[in-house]
Parts: structure tokens; sequence; C-alpha cells
């Protein structure tokens, strides 16, 4: 006897190999039997008409905290993902002594756009050490984890301040050696690290202090165990990309480790980014070095009203100052003439027609109703006013709370992301989930490949996209027996309809720690996932299944 048995649906092993109508039978944790079964189990779930694949693997999160409090990231589970990598781009919540908590909030507030109440008000900080983490983590999941170590926490345990300030010495190197070691142990499933961001101060990040010796030696302790180094490298200028794939490619070769590195955007402003950055990966590819493009399938959304600091203004530097400030210096400065001046100034010459334009209101609690939808540049034209002052008053008049929506910003044109999401060399990822939660939904990207770009667009076949996000992504990783519908492997399942899978439309929702805010998107077309044996949600509803577990 089984003790579930998926009956009936078209069964997408990860392979890549067409789809096959089988029943797959489950004891246990595992996948023990493919083909026809009976119903001899002590449940059978009916899969005819379904799509029968493995749990959805996604290799770029920051659910650090969230997984802390809910343990299902959701809503990423319910979109059939299964296995998530959180401590990605040098952050993770150990190693980290107690003193530098602040700092490291302050990084993930910064950089991640994660608010400070998902820190202090939802959890129990009790460890240092990184098995204390994993213990913590360990107390209630309903999905899997596979985390990162950062980079930038290892350098501050073992530098403190002087990990913002200079190169490290060779016993700070020999130490940081010995704390990533520990950390592999414990679970680690490699190491993340960063050359672009910049922490609560505008400092660089700690791991950006590394100099090339620092990072081959923590590379030289990755690879004793064959495991991923990723990194963001500097993805607004393909140059400095493609001079970071080169190093990769170097460490990768010399230690025998995979590496990867995010974001890989598609953008019209520079189109030749995508062609430059590929043609390098594949030599490095042919020269026997593994470095990972990893590419979204999302279209770049931005949302974010004067409430709070968003990365929208990271071009207007001026504007970028002005919502960083607290809220009373924020509203005085808005309402200050000489400094309105100067922020309309910086917008352009025409008013920030161009640059903020094509803004729209979106819905949302202070949104004037009469105004969602409506474009900043046909407010401003009723308004009688330039489009930047539009926002200004707007923000103004409505609390700060007016919401807007910057629209496909980058990474939108089909015809150019799906043939490069389909490029065998492409790790698709990088949904950044959990992260930039006032920004956008980084919810639902692989519901978004399966519908957009397999049913609507058809640049991937189904059992291509599959295999891109289940085994592709456990071999590239290393993760043991994940990844595939095989007998021995995980019982990590997911029950879809290919006709119907979709992300839906981005909402606010408030249930953050705090009733704070963040955009999600619901599943659309999945019945239901399941983890290691367990059902962990089915039909619109999670269920109590806690059997998920830190893998490696
Ligand atoms: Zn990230």
């Amino acid at each position: 006897m089984f003790d579930l048995i998926v009956k009936g649906g078209a069964v997408i092993d990860g392979s890549g190999t067409p789809a096959q109508i089988a029943d797959v039978g489950i004891r246990g944790d595992a996948i023990d039997a493919i083909g026809s079964l009976g119903t001899d189990a002590r449940r059978v779930i009916d899969a005819r008409g379904r799509a029968v694949a493995p749990g959805f693997i996604d290799p770029h999160t920051h659910f650090d905290v969230q997984l802390l409090w809910d343990g299902q990231a959701r809503p990423a589970l319910e979109h059939g993902v299964t296995t998530v990598v959180p401590g990605n781009c040098s952050l993770s919540l150990a190693p980290l002594k107690v003193e530098h908590r602040e700092r490291l909030i302050g990084m993930f507030q910064n950089i991640e756009e994660l608010p400070p109440a998902a820190f202090t008000e939802a959890f129990e900080w009790t460890w240092e050490r990184f098995a204390g983490y994993r213990e913590a983590l360990e107390r209630r999941l309903s999905i899997n984890v596979a985390p990162l170590v950062g980079h930038s926490v290892i350098r501050l345990w073992v530098m403190g301040d002087a990990s913002q300030q200079r190169a490290a010495t060779a016993s700070e190197i020999a130490a940081m050696q010995d704390l990533l070691r520990e950390c592999l142990d414990a679970g680690a499933v490699g190491l993340s690290t960063s050359f672009v961001d910049v922490d609560a101060n505008m400092r660089p990040v700690p791991s950006r202090f590394a100099y090339r010796g620092e990072l081959d030696a923590l590379a030289k302790v990755l690879g004793e165990r064959g495991r991923m180094l990723q990194v963001v490298p500097e993805f607004y200028a393909t140059d400095l990309t493609i001079a970071r794939i080169d190093q990769l490619a170097e460490l990768s070769l010399a230690h025998g480790i995979p590496t990867t590195f995010s974001p890989l955007f598609d953008s019209r402003a520079t189109p030749d980014n995508v062609p430059r950055t590929m043609a390098r990966v594949e030599e490095q590819f042919a020269r026997g070095a593994r470095v990972w493009p990893q590419v979204q399938t999302r279209p770049i959304d931005i949302s974010f009203s004067s409430e709070h600091p968003s990365l929208f203004f990271g071009r207007l530097p001026s504007w970028f100052r002005v919502m960083r400030l607290p809220r009373s210096e924020r509203l005085a400065a808005l309402e200050d003439a000489a400094t309105r001046d100067k922020l309309v100034a910086e917008a352009g010459a025409d008013g920030g027609r161009a640059a903020l334009g094509f803004l729209r209101v979106r819905d949302g609690e202070r949104a004037p109703a009469e105004l969602v939808g409506r474009s900043l540049a046909e407010i401003a034209d009723a308004r009688g006013e330039d489009v930047a002052r539009a926002l200004i008053n707007l923000s103004l008049e409505n609390d700060l709370g007016v919401p807007f929506i910057a629209a496909n910003m980058g990474h939108d044109a089909a015809d150019r992301v799906g043939p490069l999401l389909a490029h065998p060399l492409v790790h698709v990822g990088a949904s950044d989930g959990g992260a930039h939660i006032r920004s956008f939904s980084t919810y639902g990207d692989t519901s978004h490949l399966l519908g957009h770009f397999v049913r609507e667009t058809h640049h991937l076949g189904l059992e291509q996209a599959v295999k891109k996000i289940t085994a592709d992504t456990a071999e590239i990783w290393g993760l043991a027996k994940r990844g595939r519908i095989q007998k021995g492997c995980a019982a990590d399942v997911v029950v879809f309809d290919p006709q119907t899978i979709d992300r839906g439309v981005e909402r606010a929702v408030f249930d953050m720690p705090g009733a704070g805010m963040r955009y999600v998107r619901d599943a659309i077309g999945v019945d239901t996932v399941v983890v290691n044996g367990a059902v962990a949600y089915e039909r619109h509803d999670y269920t109590a299944a806690a059997t998920g577990r830190v893998v490696g």
C-alpha cells in the first residue's frame, strides 16, 4: 500500500522527455513507483487532465525572515515552489553576533526593501551561529530550504567595523574560511556575495571590501565540497558584468565549483547587454567553467508612494535623498519651494514628462478613485502643472499615500526574453522572492513562465520549461534527489493545469508583521502541492503539514 497515489496525470518527470500518462506512488517522503498503480493507498489524488511535475525550485530568494514566521514562503508554495534558496546577495541571518543585528536589518531594509518590523516583531532571534539559525528554521517548515550563507555577514563576524573599512589580513581570511566551513557543515549550500549593494548609511556592504584573494580563499573552501558561489555583479554595466563573468570562471575552474550571477535583464536602453553577456557565458562554459546567468521571467514593474523610500528613484539622486528622510522632514522638504524647484529641475527640462509621465496611479488605500489607472502626464495636463510638480502635489494632497506604478520598465519584450529563457545556459530564477515587497510582487514567476512563455508565446515547450525550474536547478545547485519524478527521489510534486496556470493580478495585502503591506500574486491553475510526501497546499488552502526541511 502507498501513502499517496497521484493518479492519471500527465507526468512531466523533469528530464525534458515528453509527458506520459501515469500514476505516481509515494511512500513516506519518497517517490516509490511510477506506472499503472491501482488505488491501494491511504489517499488517492485524481490528477486526470492535469500535469504532474516535480516541485519547482526557486534559486534566488530573500525569504530568510519570512520562513521563521510562516514556514511556507507564502504565496510561493501555492505557485508550486517546493524548495527555496534564501541567503542571496551577501546577506543571511547567520552567522551574526547580537551586536550586529541592527546593522544587518539596515542592510536588508536598504537592499531588499524589507521593513524592520519583519525582523523585530514576528520571531524570536535566538541564534548567532548558522547551526542555531538552521534549528530555528526547522521548527516549522512546510517548504524545503536550501540556504546560502552571506559573505557580508561572515566578514562582519570576523572583522567587525573594519569589515566596511579595509581589506582583510591573512589571519582574518583564515578565520573567514573556518567560519564558512562551519556554515557548510551546518547545512549552507554555498556562499553569496555582492559587488554592488550599499547599507542603510549608503556605505558599500562588507563583501565589497574584499579583494580578489579573499574571495579566492573562500571559493577554495567551497571547492572542498563543490558548493555554489552566488554573485550580484555590476549588472547595470555590461563591461563590468563581463569582467565578473571572467572572475567567476577562474574561480569555477580553479576550485571546481558552480557559480551563478544575478540578475541578467534585457532592456531596450541597452539592447546589446544580453547578447554580449551570453556570448561570454558561452565562451566560459566552452572552457569548462560553470557561470550560470540567472534570468527572471517577469517584466520589471516598480510601484511606490512617497510614504517609503523606493528603488524607482535610483536614477534621480535628489528625489532618492528626499524620499529617504524621516516622514516629517520629507513632508517639509516636499513643501519647501527651493527643494521643489530642485526636484523638478532634476526630473528634466520637460518638467519630468519623459522621466515620470508614464507613471500611473494604481489602486491602493489613499489613491483618489477617479485617478486610478490614469497616467501622471494626463493628470498633470488636466491640472495645468508640469509632471514632476503634479507628482509632488498629489502626494501632499493625499498624505503621501498615492501609489504609482512604473510598468514594463524593462525585460518586457517577449520576443527577446522568451528565447533568452529558453537558452540552455540560462538558469531560470532571480525572482527575489520575499524581497522588495512594496515595489512589486516577487511571487508567481514560475506560473508566468508556464502560462506566458509556454502556453501563450510558445518560446519553451512545457517539458523544457519544467526541466529548467526543477531538474536543471537541482543539478546546478547539487541538490540531491530533488527536481525529478523518479523512483527514490524526494516526493516534492505539483499538480497543475497547463491550460490555465498563471499568476493572478498584483494586489496589496497587509499580512506582514505589524500589519505591513506587501504586493502579492495568487496562484491560478495549481491544484495540489506535495512536499516530502505530504500535501502542503490543496485547492486554494494551505494544510497543516510541516514536512519541509533544510535540504542540500
Ligand atoms: Zn537578491
